[in-house]
Formats: structure tokens, C-alpha cells, sequence
């Protein structure tokens, strides 16, 4: 660190762009790997700690220590354990110790020894993406592991040493009933994990689901079905002790997840390998989505940031520090909106937010504007009203 550094909260974000195949509603940058796959995840991998060693010793100058880390993919389990370590190993050297350093890992691909050594490295949150408990809709949603395959990856990792596990699960998969997620709620609540993440099934262009969905071949739930999961989740969790302290996120007291919050708070960050986002200085980019266009350019010693890098204007600043907050439970606080943009809340957006307190979806309190719990379900309506100039 310099002597003129200014030490401040801020995050990085690795993108390791492989899964051992693709699940049939996913439009994440990912591809599965192929014949090939071991060099050029070797190579990837080689220019992942590239752009790390060039990138990230600016911002600990600027900075200090990195506050929070965030491995996710793709699958970065994929890689082989000694491959994803190393990685890990660099952008700990280069960035310092963060507080939380967390990995995604698809439970089909870690072991004890794979888990062991991801802790050794320094990480010490695991999001682990489960989806559901039952063995019928993992396949019928193209996941490559057992429901039985997720609970020991979950035991293994507690033997290894993590204490802080986070899972997924998703509602409104197709033929799934609210029973089924109800089994799939109490088998994950039965291995007391710190954190839950839930989504509902968006069939998103270009997936296999879409092309079925076109085919008449997907039996989803009915809109008032998912509708009730939606509604037993969002009572559930809470009730079970897990808080709902963003719209799709449940955790325990003190385990909500720091690197979240960052973007949710406007920290800045940096993202690192091919399709990663960043967020430093006001500016956000996204790195090059081809991971053999990523690999070459790191080679040549070329930004890997794409042409779209633009400086944003103030307006479009604001609706992101909008739709950002208002994801969270606490919402907008006005003090900082003002701080940040030296104009009160109230003066850009006072006659939307009126307007959705009278409609029951937003709420005053303590100086903050947040959405209600009927404004989390509506959520894109609300949001869409703070575009401005909309
Ligand atoms: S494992 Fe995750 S990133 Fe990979 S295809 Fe499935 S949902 Fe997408």
C-alpha cells in the first residue's frame, strides 16, 4: 500500500467459464468442457493469474487489502483442485487477505480432498448450487449430481472446514409441485446451512428449455402455482431463522454475504477473467465473453475490456444506485444518496416513491426508502419507474 492510500471497502470478482455440462435453463457465460478441456483450462487459468498479477496491485496501492473475493462461474469446482488453489493462492498474495472469500462449487464436482484444499488456500465461504433435493427434477433440469450426491457435499465440506455454506435452490422447475419444494426446503434446512439462495425458473433465450418451452414440450408450473412457492419460501425461511435481507437471499444473523452487499451498495470491484463485470471509478465494464479470445489477449499483453467501457451518465448512475439498493431490505438510504450525488432523494425521485408507498410496494423508514414485502414480488414494476426519463 502506498502512503497515500485511501483504505476503503472493495471486492473482486473471478469468472472461471467451465462446466462439465450445461444444464437446460442456463445462459450464464459458461461452456461445457470438452476433449480439449485440460489445456485450455490450463491456459485459462494461466491468464486468469495474468490479468490477477496486472490488475489487482494498482488497487491495493489505491486501497489496502481487498475486503471480499468471489470465485464463480461457470463451475470453478471444474477445474482440477491444484489448478483452482493456485489461482486462489495469486489473488490472495496480490490482493491480501479479504474477510470473505467465497467459492461457488457445483456438488457433482468437489471431494474431501478438493474441499480441503480450497480451504487451505484461504477460502472460507462455499455457495454451493443445489437447486433441489430431488433426484426426478436435478435431471429433468440437466444437473449432474444426485440430491444424495449434494448432501455429502455439503457434510464434506463442513469436514473440511467451512463454516460458512450457502445453497441454491430453485422453484417453479417444470412438473415441480409445492410439495416437492417443500421436501427439497426441509432436507436443505436439515443440514442447517448458513445462507439460501432462491430463484424461480426464468427460461431464458437460447437455452434448451426455450426450445421445448417453443415446442410445447415444458410443463411448467401455472403462474398462481409458482406463485405459491414463491409465497411459502418467502414465509418459511424467515420463520426457520433465515432473513430475507434481499430479494432472493435468506441468511442467518451476521451471515449474509459481504461481496453481495458490496454491489448492492455501490462498492467498487474488480472482475477478473472472461465475461467478468467491473465497477471501479464510477466506470463499469465487462471483460470479453470468449475465453480463447480472453486467453489470446492476456497473451498479447491487450485489455481484455470491452468496447462498451463507457463513463455513464449521472442519470443512469442514479437508477443503478437505485435498482441496486432497493434490492435490499434496508433500500435506498436517502443520507447517501445525497452524499453521492449531491441532490436529495426526493427531488429526482419523490413523486415515484410516493406514488408506491400510496400502492403499498415502498416504504419510508429511518431515512431510508425500501420496497415492501408485496414491493419485492413486483419488484421489475418498481424498478422500471425509477428509470429516468421513463
Ligand atoms: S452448473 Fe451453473 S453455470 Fe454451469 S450450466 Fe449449470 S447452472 Fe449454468
Amino acid at each position: 500500500m502506498t502512503n497515500n492510500a485511501q483504505v476503503r471497502p472493495w471486492g473482486i470478482y473471478a469468472h472461471i467459464p467451465y462446466c462439465v455440462k450445461k444444464c437446460a435453463y442456463c445462459d450464464f457465460v459458461s461452456s461445457a468442457v470438452g476433449n480439449s478441456a485440460a489445456r485450455e483450462m490450463q491456459d485459462y487459468a494461466a491468464a486468469l493469474r495474468a490479468e490477477i498479477l496486472r490488475e489487482v496491485p494498482p488497487l491495493r496501492a489505491r486501497w489496502g487489502d481487498v475486503t471480499t473475493v468471489y470465485i464463480g462461474g461457470g463451475t470453478p469446482t471444474v477445474l482440477p483442485a491444484e489448478c483452482l488453489t493456485e489461482i486462489l493462492r495469486t489473488l490472495i498474495d496480490a490482493a491480501g487477505m479479504p474477510q470473505e472469500c467465497t467459492v461457488e462449487a457445483n456438488p457433482g464436482t468437489v471431494d474431501a480432498d478438493c474441499l480441503a484444499q480450497l480451504r487451505a488456500a484461504g477460502a472460507n465461504r462455499l455457495s454451493l448450487g443445489v437447486q433441489s433435493f430431488d433426484d426426478r427434477l436435478l435431471r429433468a433440469i440437466g444437473r449432474i449430481h444426485t440430491a444424495e450426491e449434494a448432501r455429502a457435499a455439503f457434510r464434506a465440506a463442513r469436514a473440511a472446514g467451512f463454516d460458512n455454506i450457502s445453497l441454491d435452490l430453485m422453484y417453479g422447475l417444470p412438473t415441480q409441485t409445492l410439495d416437492d419444494l417443500k421436501t427439497s426446503v426441509n432436507t436443505a434446512l436439515a443440514l442447517a446451512p448458513e445462507h439460501i439462495s432462491v430463484y424461480g425458473l426464468i427460461v431464458e433465450e437460447g437455452t434448451p428449455f426455450a426450445t421445448a418451452e417453443a415446442q410445447g414440450l415444458l410443463t411448467l408450473p401455472s403462474e398462481d402455482a409458482a406463485e405459491e412457492m414463491y409465497d411459502y419460501l418467502m414465509e418459511e425461511l424467515p420463520a426457520r431463522g433465515y432473513a430475507r435481507y434481499e430479494i432472493s437471499n435468506f441468511a442467518r444473523a451476521g451471515y449474509e454475504s459481504r461481496h453481495n452487499r458490496g454491489y448492492w451498495r455501490n462498492v467498487p470491484y474488480l472482475g477478473v477473467g472472461a465475461a467478468a463485470h467491473g465497477y471501479v471509478d464510477g466506470v463499469r465494464w465487462g471483460n470479453v465473453t470468449d475465453a480463447h479470445a480472453y486467453i489470446r489477449a492476456i497473451r498479447a499483453g491487450a485489455s481484455v475490456r470491452t468496447p462498451e467501457d463507457t463513463e455513464r451518465t449521472r442519470a443512469n448512475a442514479m437508477e443503478e444506485y437505485a435498482f441496486l439498493a432497493l434490492r435490499t431490505r434496508e433500500g435506498i438510504d436517502a443520507a447517501d444518496f445525497s452524499r453521492t450525488f449531491g441532490v436529495d432523494i426526493d427531488t429526482v425521485y419523490g413523486a415515484v416513491i410516493e406514488k408506491y408507498i400510496v400502492q403499498g410496494l415502498l416504504r419510508r423508514a429511518e431515512n431510508h426508502v425500501a420496497l415492501t414485502d408485496a414491493g419485492m414480488k413486483l419488484g421489475n414494476e418498481v424498478f422500471a419507474a425509477f428509470l429516468l426519463g421513463a
